[in-house]
């Protein structure tokens, strides 16, 4: 896949408006702030084409971004604390429904920062697709806040704990580009 090809296609409100898929699709979940729009922009090789919230938390859309016949799908990121519950519900039909679409999954990326233990909402996102069988990887975000060592620890728990087996998960940072070739292996891999 060349990545620099990565432009913008358009964003929905409602998945209800979002067209069939006419290719392999790469869908990108997780918390506000877990650093899903810097791994997207890592990935493309360029800075500013998702945009990095400035405002976490403000409920978005579902962004459709295409590279050399691909789609990468920048779902709406969950958690932050201070959403009303209207935006909350907002936020489960709109990936409800997304999920519910007849469309080419052809790999989730779940996104958990590798700092903290997953959250509630981190487990029902991976439990949700474990029981949907959607096929998925967890990337950990930020590896480089933490150490070698810490990074390790943290893997060994944080696997242990969303029950993901290890070929499954992938240690990253958007700031050093550690395992955004591995992550690109496994989209490469599953858009064949
Ligand atoms: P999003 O809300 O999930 O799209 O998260 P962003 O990509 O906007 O990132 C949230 C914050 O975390 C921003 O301040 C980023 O600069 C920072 N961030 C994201 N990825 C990394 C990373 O790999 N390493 C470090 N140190 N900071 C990161």
């Amino acid at each position: 896949i060349n990545y620099q090809l990565a432009h913008f296609v358009a964003s929905y409100g409602k998945a209800s408006q979002i067209p069939p898929s006419t290719c392999p699709e790469v869908s990108f979940v997780g918390r506000s702030n877990v650093g899903k729009s810097s791994i997207m922009n890592k990935l493309f090789g360029r800075k500013g084409l998702v945009k990095v919230s400035s405002t976490p938390g403000k409920t978005s859309n579902v962004n459709f971004f295409e590279a050399d016949g691909v789609h990468f799908v920048d779902l709406p990121g969950y958690g932050f604390a201070r959403r009303s519950k209207a935006e909350r519900e907002r936020w489960a039909r709109l990936i409800g429904d997304f999920f519910d679409l007849d469309r080419s999954f052809n790999l989730v990326v779940s996104l958990v920062d590798i700092r903290h233990d997953p959250s509630a909402l981190d487990h029902q996102m991976i439990e949700f697709l474990q029981a949907g069988e959607f096929p998925f990887v967890v990337a950990l975000t930020k590896a480089d806040k933490l150490s070698r060592g810490k990074q390790n620890q943290q893997l060994a728990a944080i696997r242990k704990q969303l029950n993901v087996p290890a070929e499954d998960i992938i240690v990253t940072s958007s700031e050093t580009g550690l395992g955004i070739d591995k992550l690109k292996e496994r989209i490469a891999a599953a858009c064949l």
